[in-house]
């Protein structure tokens, strides 16, 4: 049973013991709810090129945690696997557009990329995901034409702030130091199909926690992060 369920049950009691714990220093979480915790500024957790087969484990630790994240999908996947597209919104992820096939959008021609951008749309909407408001061009790359193609469906290009390595090799340690550099507003690059990004989810949970910060929506009005 989890000390949460027993402060439901006996709170006056076991409130005690559980000070009486932090003071023995045996127990280091707070007494209090989670939810009583103070959110003093929101980030932005992405993931990108899902859903796959790992969107499920992905999305279990990021539920465990009581993290929400914004989910870049590719519109191929989104097609391939519609009943993962849904399990990010009932999870309680967002879910943004991050082209069909992955390409480097600035070697393309305006047709290409609305192709890219619109069957995404699509597939995504299709898939029950609704229809996407924030857009990540693959490897961050873009350029007038596909901010045009944006501008076309309504949606706000989203880069990061903050790029975890993990699709470069970095290890859980890395991707947890990277994610304690966030600041306020901030928006971090992690991938769906990273198992050291997944392991790093509980220690990115509580060092967000530790320093006031709360896992926020992308807002498309600002790009930034800010409150669910
Ligand atoms: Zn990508």
């Amino acid at each position: 049973m989890s000390t949460r369920t027993r402060l439901a049950l006996h709170p006056l009691p076991t409130t005690l013991a559980a000070v009486a714990l932090v003071a023995a220093g045996t127990l280091t979480v707070n007494a209090a709810p989670a939810q009583a915790a103070a959110c003093n500024g929101y980030v932005g957790l992405t993931f990108d090129d899902g859903p796959s087969g790992n969107t499920p484990a992905l999305l279990n630790a990021l539920t465990q945690n009581r993290l929400r994240a914004t989910m870049f999908n590719q519109g191929q996947y989104a097609a391939a696997n519609p009943s993962q597209v849904q399990a990010q919104v009932n999870a309680g992820m967002w879910v943004g557009n991050h082209s069909y096939t992955h390409p480097h959008l600035t070697q393309l021609g305006q047709a290409q990329i609305d192709s890219e951008i619109s069957r995404t749309q699509q597939a995504i909407a299709t898939a029950g995901g609704g229809t996407p408001k924030l857009f990540r061009p693959p490897y961050g790359e873009t350029n007038s034409t596909v901010k045009a193609v944006e501008a076309k469906y309504g949606l706000t290009e989203i880069i990061w702030d903050v790029d975890s390595q993990d699709w470069n090799g970095a290890g859980a340690d890395a991707i947890v130091q990277a994610a304690g550099r966030l600041s306020n507003g901030q928006i971090i690059l992690m991938h769906d199909w990273s198992a050291n990004t997944r392991a790093a989810i509980p220690r990115i949970a509580q060092g967000l926690t530790a320093r006031g910060l709360c896992a926020g929506r992308i807002s498309p009005q600002t790009g930034r992060a800010v409150a669910p």
